[in-house]
């Protein structure tokens, strides 16, 4: 393509919080560069979420730009029970986790946990770890229902406190009654995106999707990688879900630090084969919690990301309850920006497994683009999945994703690079053509003369697929 204009691609996705809770703040995150804000269930209540959703839908009116609304599950997150004050322990002290309440005896050891398949998860030898991971116990026996361990790391328990089983593959199921009340909010709030923590299994997604559905709700189902379970079945829930979320925040308990990088790129590496939207979270601008600029690390992390090919990048803190929510959203798109005046696009996926027909065609059209230099790539979307598709190609500009559909709108907002508008239903696909001509000549980005390249699916094709690899020489 010829001299595009500058544009970011990968997308900007941001927490709304309590330092971000009104209309003026949430409007200038917009201006800044967010794409996507983030609405976190295991804060705040219903009325609270539902004025969020509608600050963020007034930003983005006043803004003139779709901005996609992300709602997160708080997930399975296990948790001891509620006692007094906490136990201070040393390694080598035994402590019972009991699922019975009325069995609870804190001062000698006996803690409630408000999870009842613990005692049938938790098996000898298997590790335990609480809290952010700085209390690591070791299961010695298991009988009724209590669980019986030995402390081999830590000072205290506190109450209430995080508990994670990293070699327990869980069976309960993956949604809990409060995230089924959330994910009907969720449904309620016309959400295009639900992220579901601590996913273990490709079912868990299915299942999501199944109770979306029965809610009479479409969203795309975002999986949180952040349990050992899900790092060993990342195929199969990247088969199963829209896109994937690196939630280094709990996977650097599940893990010990020095794995998340890796595990991150592998992550990332394994998505895009699949061709699935991929998500950076957690800590990336951390210390803009209350600096006004961040670290170079933190710089580093962000550019990171973006070069490894990460679609999106995530902040969380920083401005749900930083000091600097619109500072941290610039700082963030000018850290994009800059990483990717160096990023290379591939002109090929990698062909391991074969290309489908939608996949070779995007190819195509990406790799004639740039060498007939034509001034736009195009792709006409019902689903989305076009769009998906030109996504994986990091090309300079970007591309213009045109659809009919409100709902794609929204969600074209994950899709990196895509730039999206819409478009008025048309039956016949060269009316279509000539109303992109039209829109792309009166906003001035194609002139007589210059060529177009428009990728689409078409009405004879099952729905989201692209057969269609058109050039426009415009009149
Ligand atoms: P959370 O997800 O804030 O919902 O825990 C992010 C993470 O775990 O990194
Ligand atoms: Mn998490």
């Amino acid at each position: 393509m010829t001299s595009p204009p500058r544009t970011r691609l990968a997308r900007i996705m941001a927490t709304v919080g309590p330092a971000s809770f009104d209309a003026r703040t949430v409007r200038a995150m917009v201006d800044a560069g967010m794409d996507v804000a983030r609405l976190n269930m295991s804060h705040g209540d219903d009325a609270w979420h539902a004025q969020a959703a509608r600050l963020v839908r007034a930003a983005s009116r006043g803004a003139r730009r779709p901005i996609g609304l992300m709602v997160d599950l708080q997930g399975p997150k296990l948790r001891l029970g509620r006692f007094a004050s906490p136990l201070p322990v040393q390694p080598g002290d035994r402590v019972t986790l009991t699922v019975d309440a009325r069995e609870a005896h804190p001062a000698a050891g006996i803690l409630p946990v408000d999870w009842r398949p613990l005692v049938a998860e938790a098996e000898p030898g298997h590790e335990l770890l609480l809290g952010d991971g700085t209390v690591r116990l070791r299961v010695e026996k298991v009988h009724g229902a209590r669980v019986e361990a030995r402390v081999l790391e830590g000072e205290a328990i506190e109450p209430r406190t995080g508990l994670f089983l990293p070699q327990a593959t869980p069976q309960s199921t993956a949604l809990s009654r409060k995230d089924r009340r959330d994910l009907a909010l969720a449904v309620k709030l016309k959400a295009d995106f639900v992220a579901l923590s601590f996913v273990r299994r490709a079912q868990d997604v299915i299942d999501t999707r199944r109770a979306i559905e029965r809610l009479g709700g479409d969203q795309l189902v975002i999986a949180k990688i952040e349990t050992r379970q899900a790092l060993e079945n990342l195929d199969e829930i990247l088969v199963a879900c829209d896109g994937v979320l690196v939630a280094r925040g709990d996977l650097g308990v599940t893990l010990p630090p020095e794995r998340v990088p890796v595990e991150q790129k592998r992550i990332l590496y394994r998505a895009a084969a699949a061709g699935k939207p991929t998500i950076i979270a957690t800590q990336m601008l951390e210390s803009m919690r209350h600096a006004s600029r961040p670290t170079r690390a933190e710089a580093s992390d962000v550019a990171n990301a973006v070069l490894d090919g990460s679609w999106a990048v995530m902040l969380t803190a920083e401005t749900a309850s930083g000091e600097h929510p619109v500072e941290a959203v610039a700082m963030m798109a000018r850290i994009v920006g800059e990483a990717e005046q160096i990023q290379r696009s591939p002109r090929r996926l990698s062909a391991r497994h074969g290309v489908t027909v939608s996949e070779g065609l995007a190819e195509a059209g990406v790799a004639l683009a740039l060498d007939i230099g034509a001034r736009r790539l195009v792709a006409l979307t019902r689903s989305g999945a076009t769009a998906r598709l030109l996504a994986r190609f990091p090309l300079a500009g970007g591309f213009v994703a045109y659809t009919p559909s409100p709902r794609t709108l929204t969600r074209l907002t994950l899709m990196r690079g895509a730039i999206p508008r819409p478009l008025p239903a048309q039956r016949d696909p060269e009316r279509a053509l000539a109303r992109v001509e039209a829109d792309l000549r009166h906003r001035g980005e194609v002139a007589r003369g210059d060529v177009f390249v428009a990728l689409s699916g078409s009405a004879r094709d099952p729905h989201g697929s692209t057969s269609r690899l058109v050039v426009v020489r415009v009149r």
